[in-house]
Formats: structure tokens, C-alpha cells, sequence
């Protein structure tokens, strides 16, 4: 059997090594020309990890990327709302890893083409359109060659839209109404090389849903020589006057940090220099803060959708890269399980559809980040006891919840496989 994958991201390149260690055929179509370590930081939460070490890349992941130790929410005055180790730290077997996007990209290409070799990544190839869904057997489908524009076309037992937020096999099964949903936010991520803070392995949010800040130290290397890259994303709710449309999400439209600075200036903490770490970095990424409405259906005879290209959400939770990883898992363990493909891509479908939507939605309710929104809510001055604002069981509460729906709280995580 063989597997073509739209999209050579996070989500594109995993399933290609899961193919390739179950002895499934599995080829890569890229629309870069090559692939650089594009992005700033992302969460790997236990249950990715998980996969990825079956993969054997647990080694290599602990090499450069922090092993989280916890994460903490804070109020816009920076005081602690809500503290949980994360990772090994709270008694997972595997740890959490947060990590520059590039990097891990670039460890993931590397190995599809050690043990795939260099054929099975097509990079210079844009999807552009399924000629056949495959109701009788084969899906077709044709590309663009960047080299020289011309068409491409190729065929395979399964395709699979990997291709991201602006997915063009989405796109071919929904032309009209799949619009991206703004949440009315703007995000502005960043890395910025700094003294570590707390333990340097710490991840912590600060403010509320209208205005918030984001960080994680991101690089083992600069740990252990006593600094910090620290990845972090500023978040604003734009004015009334703001078009509903929101501009198009372009993971690398650059923009100067005068747009957002004034809003954190006095956000400075005996614990955290906000101000120093905006000023410090070189290069800032705006991106608007988008989902879209849960699908129907991912799958279309022999065709079907994984990652961002079936499910963007808004990143809230640190889930992307992990619910494109569990993907890529399930739909090879579906393959697995029966001779029937299409069956196993229904099959696919029926398991992860409804588990991603869930955490769409639930990511449109703040996820689990919804405690600072009540902190900012009931004690918008601030609190002297954080227990008389919210019980620690309502925090606890929206935590483990959260964990549930995502599928990396402990006990589902040690009673499955
Ligand atoms: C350049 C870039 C930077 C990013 N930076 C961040 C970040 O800083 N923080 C964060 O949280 N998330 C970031 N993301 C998104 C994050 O990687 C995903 O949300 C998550 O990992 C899910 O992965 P995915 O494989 O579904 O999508 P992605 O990792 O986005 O991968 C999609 C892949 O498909 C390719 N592609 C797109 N269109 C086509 C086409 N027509 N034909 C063939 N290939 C196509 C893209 O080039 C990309 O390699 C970034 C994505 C990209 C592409």
C-alpha cells in the first residue's frame, strides 16, 4: 500500500515515519523548495512525545529541546493564579517538550529521508487538486512543480491532506463557506535570548483573554550554558474598528514591536522582565488569533485530512503539533487494523473527528486558560488569597478537564496502549 501525504510539516512528516516503521509505503509532496526552520516555539505535549519515542526520537528531542517542568497562570499584575508540574515532573513517563517549530521540523525531514531515503520527499511541489477521490481503488491528483510550473500528477492508495491552516485538499471538498473564524485577537510570537527565569524550564501565561502573555524557554543548548532562548507570544484583542475579517494568517509576516509594546510596558515582576524580553528580540511574527468550524467529514472515498488541515485551532492548550502527531497515529493504526482502506479511513475519522471539534470548541472557551479570565473576572484589582477568588478545586477542575479532552491526563494516558 502506499500513502501519498500532502504537506511536509509536523503533522505530514510524522505519519511518514509511522508508515515507514509499520512497512506501509509513504511519499512527502512539499510546496517549500526547501525545507528551513521556519516558526518560533511549540509544545510537545506526553502523549506526543510518546509517539514520537516509539519513533526513537526521544533522545534527539531531549538534545534540543527543554524538558518542561511546569506551568503556571498569572494575573496582568503577576500574581500566581494556578501552578502544575508538566511532563516528567508530574509523573508521566514522558516528558513535555518545548521546542523551536524549525528544529523539530528539520530532526523530523532528516529522518524521513535517513530511513525513507531522499526520494520519498518530494519538496518544490505544491498540491493543487484531486483528479480522482479514489471510489474505485486509486486517488489521483495533480501539482505544481515550482522549478518550472508545470503540472504534476500522481497517484497512490491513500492521500492525505497534511497541507496546514490554508490546506488546498480542504479546500477541494469545501470551495466555499470554509472561511477562517476570528477570534478578534492578534498574536505576536517571538524568541528572545535572555537570563533564564524561574527554573529555566518553566512555562507560564500572564493577563486574561483580551490581553496576555505567553513563555517558554525553547533550547537545551543555551540551558545548559546558564541562558534561555525564550520563545514568547504578546495577545490583544483588536479595537471595535477592526475589519471581522482578519488578515491573512501568514506564519512569517513580520511586523515592529511598536504595534503592541505600550499595552505590556509595566508588565515588569520581581520574577519576570516583560518589557526587556519584547525589546530583545530580533525579529517579531504577527499572526491573527483563527480556527475554523469543525468539518462534517475528513475523509472522501481514498482521500482524507490530518493536523492543522482538518482541524486549526486556536493555540490556546499547546495541542497543534500534538493532535496533528495523535493524527498521524491513529490513522496508521486504522490502516493497520484492516484490509478494508476505506473502512480504516472512516474508522480514522470517526475516532478523531469528533475528539479534535471537541477541543475546537473548548479552545474557543479559553480551554484551560479560562482560569485567568476568571481571576480577571471576579478580582479584576487582584487578590491577596487566590483561594477566596476561585477554590482550588474549580482550578483543578478546569485543568483536568482539559487534560481529558486533549487525551494527556495520566490515568487515560496509562490505561491505553
Ligand atoms: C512556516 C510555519 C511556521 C509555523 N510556526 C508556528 C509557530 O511559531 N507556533 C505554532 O504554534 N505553530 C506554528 N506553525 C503551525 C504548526 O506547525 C501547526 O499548527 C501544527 O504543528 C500542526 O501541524 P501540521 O502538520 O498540520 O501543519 P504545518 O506544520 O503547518 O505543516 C503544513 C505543511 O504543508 C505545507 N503545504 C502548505 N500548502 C501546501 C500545498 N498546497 N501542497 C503541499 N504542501 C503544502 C506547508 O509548507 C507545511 O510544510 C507553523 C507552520 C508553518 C508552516
Amino acid at each position: 500500500m502506499k500513502i501519498a501525504i500532502a504537506g511536509g510539516g509536523i503533522g505530514g512528516l510524522t505519519l511518514a515515519l509511522l508508515c515507514h516503521r509499520h512497512g506501509i509505503e509513504a511519499e512527502v509532496w512539499e510546496a517549500s523548495e526547501t525545507l528551513r526552520p521556519l516558526g518560533v516555539g511549540i509544545n510537545l505535549l506526553p502523549h506526543a512525545v510518546r509517539i514520537l519515542s516509539e519513533l526513537g526520537l526521544r533522545d534527539a528531542l531531549a538534545e534540543i529541546a527543554i524538558e518542561t517542568s511546569s506551568l503556571s497562570y498569572y494575573n496582568k499584575r503577576g500574581q500566581r493564579i494556578w501552578h502544575e508540574p508538566r511532563g516528567l515532573a508530574a509523573g508521566y513517563d514522558w516528558p513535555q517538550f518545548s521546542i523551536h517549530r524549525g528544529e523539530f521540523q528539520m530532526l523530523l525531514h532528516r529522518t524521513v529521508v535517513e530511513r525513507l531515503g531522499a526520494d520519498a520527499v518530494h519538496t518544490g511541489h505544491s498540491f493543487e487538486t484531486v483528479l480522482d477521490s479514489g471510489a474505485r481503488g486509486q486517488a489521483r491528483f495533480a501539482l505544481r512543480r515550482r522549478t518550472d510550473n508545470a503540472e504534476v500528477q500522481a497517484s497512490a492508495d491513500v492521500l492525505v491532506g497534511a497541507d496546514g491552516i490554508h490546506s488546498a485538499v480542504r479546500r477541494h471538498f469545501y470551495p466555499t463557506g470554509d472561511l477562517p473564524r476570528f477570534s478578534r485577537r492578534l498574536l505576536w510570537r517571538a524568541v528572545t535570548e535572555a537570563p533564564p527565569y524561574l527554573d529555566g524550564r518553566s512555562m507560564f501565561m500572564a493577563g486574561h483573554q483580551d490581553q496576555k502573555f505567553v513563555a517558554y524557554p525553547i533550547s537545551e543548548p543555551l540551558r545548559r550554558q546558564g541562558r534561555s532562548l525564550v520563545n514568547w507570544i504578546a495577545e490583544l484583542r483588536v479595537p471595535d474598528s477592526f475589519p471581522d475579517t482578519p488578515p491573512r494568517s501568514d506564519w512569517n509576516k513580520q511586523v515592529d514591536k511598536a504595534v503592541f509594546r505600550a499595552a505590556f510596558a509595566d508588565w515588569q515582576w520581581d520574577w519576570i522582565d516583560i518589557p526587556a524580553l519584547i525589546d530583545g528580540a530580533e525579529a517579531i511574527y504577527e499572526f491573527p488569533m483563527v480556527d475554523k468550524d469543525p468539518l462534517p467529514r475528513w475523509t472522501f472515498d481514498r482521500v482524507t485530512l490530518l493536523g492543522d488541515a482538518a482541524h486549526p485551532m486556536y493555540p490556546i492548550g499547546s495541542n497543534g503539533s500534538a493532535q496533528a502527531i495523535l493524527d498521524a497515529r491513529y490513522l496508521v493504526d486504522s490502516l493497520l487494523g484492516t484490509p478494508d482502506t476505506g473502512y480504516a479511513l472512516r474508522e480514522y475519522e470517526a475516532e478523531r473527528l469528533p475528539r479534535t471539534a471537541g477541543i475546537v470548541l473548548r479552545n474557543r472557551m479559553n480551554g484551560p486558560e479560562q482560569v485567568m479570565q476568571l481571576a480577571e473576572e471576579r478580582a479584576p484589582q487582584g487578590f491577596a488569597d487566590i483561594g477566596q477568588v476561585i477554590p482550588h478545586a474549580e482550578l483543578e477542575a478546569i485543568s483536568q478537564r482539559y487534560k481529558q479532552l486533549a487525551g494527556f491526563d495520566r490515568q487515560s494516558m496509562q490505561g491505553s496502549r
